[in-house]
């Protein structure tokens, strides 16, 4: 044949400098392409050969892929079925599309999604190469080798050509800007990347050994993959080791797997796999994006957010499926009803595999949770379909490192621990050692108490009170331990108000004073047996700063002082004394104050009962005047009370001892006081 020159089909201007500069990139995955044509090219000839339409010999049928640094040349070959002029003509020179103007700007971002929507595989060789030769023959009778040749612009030559045997070469002529892949260890990596599973021997080099002092070639080849992943084999064929093995090639650092599912599903779409559960440890972030995705045997991506739920992208592993529309772009992925099909059925999988494993081998479930728990918690918060088959295995685990379902604990708790409204409190601790004291207290009173220690547990309880019936979790440190599950109206002898108050006002004007403090003092009867001193720290505010920690926008909370109630037990005997002592020595200081005080009460009852009576606007200006100042002067006999009432405790060691051990024990004690308190008690000894 006469050499022919044409020009590539039409809007072509278009596309090279698209792929030279807007793809640049992912440039790398031209190798991809060009490697997977070549296996494409092989497999075909196999079916053919299946057939019976192909009599010849099939011989060695591996892709081979050569380096040549002098040349500045990679070339890529293979014993496939090859093409005649005619098809080159066909597939390579009609790049037949419309409206590309349109769909490479939307797209210029992208490099999949520009070649995977127009075939443009064999033309991402350009991205990396001035000019690419064909070299092929078809495994057709009586064959003409051909040779195509372009250096990017519109313009192809097409001639004649040698070649031995059937098959094609491609050959890139690297640019100048692109020689980092002419690197031998550069072009090795990528091939193991994109290349580490195809389903026909692809072959780089030799396998070298040491020799001499050197590294030297053998006569073995250096075969890049695996041509039967494990995810393509029959499970019943399978070992543990196999699986364990397989995922070591996978992730040479990573600790071993907790357990593994095989995927295999032909209908009603197409898609195999092997996901592993890793070892989660407390840093969700570090573990995303492990799972690797194929389209039959060719490595797609390992980003696969919106493909699988976000709480599945915590798996490891392997999802192969001609089903995925892989090269399109991500908002596409999300919307497309195939991926919404695959991303329900991994998801019940995933399920139904913890499911089994739960019902047949409860310890062994057991002895995994705390490295499943942030993985299924995870899910249970995200995705309304995993939690309603979770909430069946689901395992609570108390501060006995005893475990239970929900519905076990529920059953176990009932009878203690429902209180006077009918509502089921779950006590938990979030620190065994720093909750000691609470928890024993709650234990003494034959109170179980959850070990919730977890990153998600926080966000979790909150769901859990949503979802099951009158549920309420709080944390043993959230109130006095008679108040904790309050089973009927607390009797008990409460102080007067008035005396209430005053002793409150001894032990608060001690208290420290710190930005981000904040105590409120109450006394309550707790028994002659209990602490003298307990501090509280309310559930709800504790639990609002928590959730700001993880959750943006509630940042309000995190700026918060931290809230506790220090609650001074009426009934234990140091505090009586405190009592008694403070009042016998303030009584004269305060006798006239409280005096003032009842009148001044008195009046301002009086006034408010007249303003009562009227409409807002018919009080005139004078009545509120004297409303006014009536406030104002029992604000002022208050402070005058609170005044006497600390200089009486400024010099109170038993007050400050009786604080400092309270906060002591909430590790609140920190810095001077605590040095204070060292030295205060070493005195009393
Ligand atoms: P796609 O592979 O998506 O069809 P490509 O641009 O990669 O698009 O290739 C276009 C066509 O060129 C292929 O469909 C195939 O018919 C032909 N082709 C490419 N590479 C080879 C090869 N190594 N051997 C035989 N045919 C090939």
């Amino acid at each position: 044949m006469s050499t022919q020159k044409g020009n590539i089909g039409v809007t072509t201007e278009n596309i090279f400098p698209v792929i030279k500069k807007f793809l640049y990139s992912d440039h790398e995955i031209f190798i991809r392409e060009i490697v997977s044509n070549a296996v494409d090219a092989t497999q075909k000839l196999k079916t053919l050969a299946g057939k019976g339409d192909f009599k010849g010999e099939l011989g060695d049928l591996k892709v081979e892929v050569k380096v040549d640094k002098e040349a500045g040349t990679i070339t890529v070959s293979d014993r496939g079925i090859g093409m005649t002029a005619d098809e080159i003509d066909k597939y390579i020179n009609q790049i037949a599309f419309s409206g590309a103007n349109d769909f490479l700007d939307k797209y210029k971002e992208d490099a999949n999604a520009i070649i995977g929507h127009f075939g443009l595989g064999f033309y991402s060789s350009f991205m990396v190469s001035d000019r690419v030769d064909i070299i092929t023959k078809s495994y057709q009778d009586g064959a003409q080798a051909v040779k195509w040749s372009c250096d990017g612009s519109p313009e192809f030559t097409l001639d004649d050509a040698e070649r031995t045997g059937r098959g094609t070469d491609i050959v890139m002529h690297v640019s100048d800007d692109c020689k980092e892949f002419l690197e031998k260890d550069k072009l090795e990596g990528l091939l193991k990347k994109y290349c580490h599973f195809l389903p026909v021997p692809v072959v780089f080099g030799k396998k070298q050994e040491w020799k001499d002092g050197k590294m030297e070639d053998t006569d073995a080849d250096n075969q890049i993959n695996d041509t039967t992943p494990l995810w393509t084999r029959e499970p019943a064929d399978l070992k543990d080791e196999d699986y364990k093995a397989f995922y070591r090639t996978l992730y040479p650092m990573a600790d071993e797997p907790l357990f593994w599912i095989h995927l295999n599903v032909d209908y009603p779409f197409n898609l195999t796999g092997i996901l592993y559960f890793p070892k989660i440890k407390n840093n969700l972030d570090l573990q995303r994006n492990k799972i690797q995705l194929y389209c039959n045997q060719v490595f797609v991506t390992d980003q696969v957010e919106g493909i699988v739920p976000d709480f599945l992208t915590l798996l490891h592993g392997t999802i192969d499926s001609p089903d995925i529309p892989l090269n399109v772009s991500r908002s596409y992925l999300q919307s497309d009803s195939n991926v919404k099909k695959i991303s329900g059925y991994i998801t019940k999988k995933v399920a139904d595999r913890l499911s089994s494993l739960f019902k047949n081998d409860r310890k062994e479930f057991e002895e995994k949770w705390d490295d499943l728990k942030i993985f299924i918690s995870y899910g249970m918060l995200t995705e309304e379909d995993f939690y309603e088959k979770a909430k069946s295995f689901f395992l609570v685990k108390d501060t006995e490192s005893k475990y239970y379902t929900l519905e076990e604990y529920q059953a176990l708790i009932k009878d203690a621990q429902t209180n006077k409204d009918g509502q089921l409190i779950y006590l938990y601790a979030a620190d065994r050692e720093a909750h000691y004291t609470y928890i024993d207290a709650a234990k003494q009173k034959g109170y179980n108490v959850l070990l919730l220690d977890g990153q998600l547990d926080t966000p979790l309880v909150q769901m859990l009170e949503r979802k099951l019936e009158k549920t309420t979790f709080t944390r043993v440190d959230a109130d006095t331990i008679e108040r904790l599950i309050v089973k009927e109206e607390q009797k008990g002898e409460e102080l007067s108000a008035e005396r209430s108050a005053n002793l409150s006002a001894v032990f608060e004007s001690q208290l420290p004073k710190t930005e981000k403090t904040t105590y409120h003092v109450e006394t309550q009867p707790m028994g002659e047996d209990a602490m003298p001193v307990v501090i509280t720290q309310s559930e709800y505010m504790r639990r609002m700063k928590d959730m700001a920690k993880i959750q943006p926008g509630m940042g309000f909370y995190g700026e918060m002082p931290d809230m506790y109630n220090l609650v001074l037990n009426t009934d234990n005997r140091l505090v009586k004394d405190v009592l008694e002592k403070s009042e016998a020595a303030t009584a004269e200081a305060l006798k006239p104050i409280e005096a003032e005080l009842r009148g001044l009460n008195a009046r301002k009852s009086v006034l408010q009962a007249e303003q009562d009576k009227k409409k807002y606007d018919e009080i005139t200006d004078a009545e509120r005047e004297d409303m006014n100042k009536c406030t104002q002067d029992i604000e002022a006999q208050e402070n005058k009370r609170r005044e006497v009432l600390a200089e009486y405790a400024k010099d109170n060691e038993r007050v400050h001892q009786l604080i400092d051990l309270a906060l002591l024990q909430n590790g609140l004690l920190t810095g001077e006081a605590l040095t204070r308190f060292v030295k205060r008690s070493v005195d009393l000894l």
